[in-house]
């Protein structure tokens, strides 16, 4: 199918420079599969975005992790999908849960962010995946189908949108989702996206799990069909992230 493996790495709130530039030179040093097999993009936080891009091997990519609904002006704390383009930043994280459940994103804000981020050029890692209730009350594929239809009804071109199923029950907590339950659930993704936007999209869009994925499940992970890379939060700091990276081979 030609989906190229795709590995993210999510540094959330984390770091300080000096930290920030020993995992720079970590990642650096980590002998990785080639760009024909993986695409790699790192996360940093937006203070971090300009030394890291100085820094990090051309063969590895940068994402900020959230971005303005709009364009930029009287938005006081808020960083604007131009200011990334203008740095030079190719990638754009929207909709992880984080932001959706405390910053109280909504699907229709979410889908308005990613509208808008493409716009401008970005790339974007679009963030779906229920809580533990929701998956408890049988309604994960309702709530992940909701808010991809949020983003499906405000964009068009898809090439550049990478979708992360994320459960929130396996974010930070170790629990994480056994190969056939990510597997059902992004079989059942790519079939939204067959009935509700092409077939040639649901063939073609990369559907990364992300959730306590680690260097000792990964490879189990990604024999799924269906799943076609990872976005990582915990391991991405640590060296292990290289060793996530060579699960697509
Ligand atoms: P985790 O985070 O790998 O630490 O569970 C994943 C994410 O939130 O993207």
């Amino acid at each position: 199918m030609g989906r190229k493996f795709f590995v993210g790495g999510n540094w959330k709130c984390n770091g300080t420079s000096e930290e920030v530039k020993k995992l720079v030179s970590t990642l650096n040093a980590g002998e990785v599969p080639s760009q024909d097999v993986v695409e790699v993009v790192v996360s940093p936080p937006f203070v971090f975005l300009p030394v890291v891009k100085d820094l990090l091997r051309p063969d590895f990519h940068i994402a900020a992790q959230n971005c303005w609904v709009k364009k930029g002006g009287a938005f006081t704390g808020e960083v604007s999908a131009e200011m990334l383009i203008n740095l030079g930043i190719p990638w754009v994280i929207l909709g992880h849960s984080e932001r959706r459940l405390i910053l109280n994103e909504s699907n229709e804000f979410v889908g308005d962010k990613v509208a808008y981020a493409l716009s401008k050029g970005l790339k974007v890692i679009a963030c779906v995946g229920e809580t533990l209730e929701q998956r408890e009350s049988g309604s994960t594929m309702e709530v992940v189908a909701a808010q991809t239809k949020a983003i499906a009804e405000r964009i068009s071109n898809w090439a550049d949108v990478v979708l992360a199923y994320e459960p929130v029950w396996a974010i930070g907590t170790g629990k994480v989702a056994t190969p056939a339950q990510a597997q059902e659930v992004h079989f059942e993704l790519r079939k939204w996206l067959q009935a509700n936007t092409s077939p040639e999209v649901a063939a073609t869009t990369r559907i990364i799990y992300g959730g306590s994925v680690s260097g000792a499940n990964c490879k189990e992970l990604a024999t799924q069909p269906d799943v076609d890379g990872f976005l990582v939060g915990g391991a991405s700091l640590k060296p292990e992230f290289i060793d996530i990276i060579k699960s697509a081979e």
